[in-house]
């Protein structure tokens, strides 16, 4: 019962979430404020939170047996990566307009560009499914086990056609090793005061809903750990991907432990108003915001947050969809807007002594891995945080005051340039391949226009099975007839497209 069942019985919920959502939408800063303050002065311990209910204390037993939090070394340092984030298979993942291995890229860039030494990274666990019956539903979980389930959660509709073994160790696999990232994250930010997962993030996941690329909810079950195993009580998110984060904010809707501060694009996906209503601090951005008007919004809903909610843990969102030319996210925020972003809100936290945790959520353009991986370097030039550790340094001065490893000359596939921070690294743009993001196409459909800035390239395995089995084309074709995915442009051959349907430009 406990584990299909909701959290909290839905009488129980119907009338909390009443009682606490006409706090929480209340639309004055002030009168909110004072209200915040109150619940923050009040909630000094775990012990304030809800009355249990049995699911509670089934949700308890699984968190306490969990191995995903697991001790770990000094000479580690709290940046939190596995291989196995990164999502490949058969080069069916270059389907999607995503860069699938985004997660290992920005490893590599650290390491190679000698910032982050492989040895000193913290591989998670995998969450297995009793740590994800911490929030997830039987039922949800269950729903994973249909390919086309998966698909259109991940908005790749060639995966409904992959038989389910391979979508669970192909991309649930990576997901669920994803999750244990964030989950761990917590823990090493109260023990060290950040940590950064290189990958997570999957905002758009509730306990009973996955979408938007985004299978399990991880910053829930990061949350909903940390509730128990690191006694917190007070926590704050700080949403700043380009995207609503309506799953964690449907999750938390009737927890007032949880103060959510979310800036993002208004006029694309989700759209969901429900989830609206139970974000504490909303900035609402218009398309083509740029980024001077992006970096004072922040330190206005930052000032905001400041003075509204006092949180024992940050849990920092941090999208890189902002960028200018990211498809999905429409803001025109630089690289170097990302990193004074980045910037702002370490120092949000560490002006106030609150550890935090980073999870690099949306932003799959090829440049995205090379921006977060400056931003990530420009934290460590700014002290923010230290990518050596205590025992694992090498450059180590007599005085022991921590300084970075001198980046070698010549290692990394880029070169050193002038800019924010000083000289951070980048690379020209990549010429190696076609960029298909800038394909276009404009759709007739009944009632408007849709702009399509991204293709989906068609696996010339994938398009024989298609041709092969109607009903497969059936299924394809269904998928297709969503907004986000209306586009086919076949491609047989590696940068030599033959077909495309529409106009491109
Ligand atoms: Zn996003």
């Amino acid at each position: 019962m406990a584990a299909s069942g909701p959290p909290v019985s839905a009488v129980a919920t119907s009338l909390r979430r009443r009682a606490f959502g006409s706090l929480r939408v209340i639309p004055t800063h002030s009168h909110r404020k004072q209200i915040l303050f109150a619940m923050a002065a009040s909630s000094s311990s775990s012990s304030e939170a809800a009355p249990m209910g049995p699911a509670d204390g089934i949700r308890r037993d699984r968190i306490l047996s969990s191995k995903l939090y697991f001790d770990v070394p000094p000479s580690k340092v709290p940046v939190i990566y596995s291989s196995s984030y990164d999502i490949a298979f058969f080069g069916i993942e270059k389907l999607h307009p995503f860069d699938s291995s985004k997660w290992g890229r920005i490893c590599q860039f650290l390491i190679k560009e000698g910032f982050l030494d492989k040895k000193q990274t913290v591989e998670p666990l995998e969450a297995s499914k009793d740590d994800l019956l911490v929030v997830h539903s039987e039922s949800y979980l269950s729903s994973l086990k249909s390919s086309l389930n998966v698909a259109i959660i991940i908005e790749v509709p060639p995966v409904a056609l992959l038989p389910n073994c391979l979508v669970q160790n192909k991309v649930l696999y990576p997901f669920r090793k994803q999750v244990g990232g964030s989950i761990l994250a917590a823990k090493l930010a109260k023990e060290r005061g950040w940590a950064i997962n290189i990958g997570g993030g999957f905002h758009h996941c509730s306990a009973e809903k996955g979408g938007g690329f985004c299978a399990y909810a991880d910053i829930s079950l990061c949350i909903q750990f940390a509730f128990v195993l690191l006694n917190i009580s007070r926590l704050m998110i700080i949403d700043l991907d380009a995207h609503q984060g309506n799953g964690h904010e449907i999750d938390f809707s009737n927890d007032r432990r949880v103060y959510i501060l979310d800036m993002y694009n208004a006029g694309i996906y989700p759209f969901d108003f429900e989830a609206k209503r139970y974000i504490d601090q909303k900035v609402e951005l218009a398309s083509g915001t740029k980024t001077k008007e992006y970096l004072d919004k922040l330190d206005e809903a930052l000032e905001v947050a400041r003075n509204n909610f006092n949180p024992e843990l940050v849990v920092y969102n941090a999208g890189t969809d902002i960028l200018d030319g990211d498809p999905l996210g429409r803001l025109k925020i630089s690289p170097d807007g990302v990193t004074t972003r980045d910037e702002k809100v370490f120092r949000f936290a560490r002006e106030r002594n609150i550890p935090l945790l980073m999870l690099t959520s949306g932003g799959y353009m090829k440049s995205s891995a090379r921006v977060i991986a400056d931003s990530i370097i420009n934290l460590s030039k700014k002290n923010l945080i230290a990518l050596d550790s205590p025992l694992g340094r090498n450059c180590s001065s007599p005085d022991g005051v921590l300084r970075l490893p001198r980046q070698k000359s010549g290692s990394g596939p880029c070169s050193p340039r002038g800019g924010h921070g000083g000289s951070l690294p980048t690379c020209p743009p990549s010429a190696s391949r076609p960029n298909f993001g800038d394909a276009y196409l404009r759709i007739r459909s009944d009632a408007a226009y849709f702009d399509i800035n991204y293709v989906i390239v068609v696996h010339p395995v994938v398009f024989l099975t298609l041709l092969c089995q109607p009903t497969s084309l059936t299924v394809f074709l269904t998928l297709l007839c969503q907004p986000t995915s209306l586009t086919v442009f076949l491609h047989f051959v590696r940068d030599e497209p033959l077909v495309a349907l529409g106009r491109t430009r």
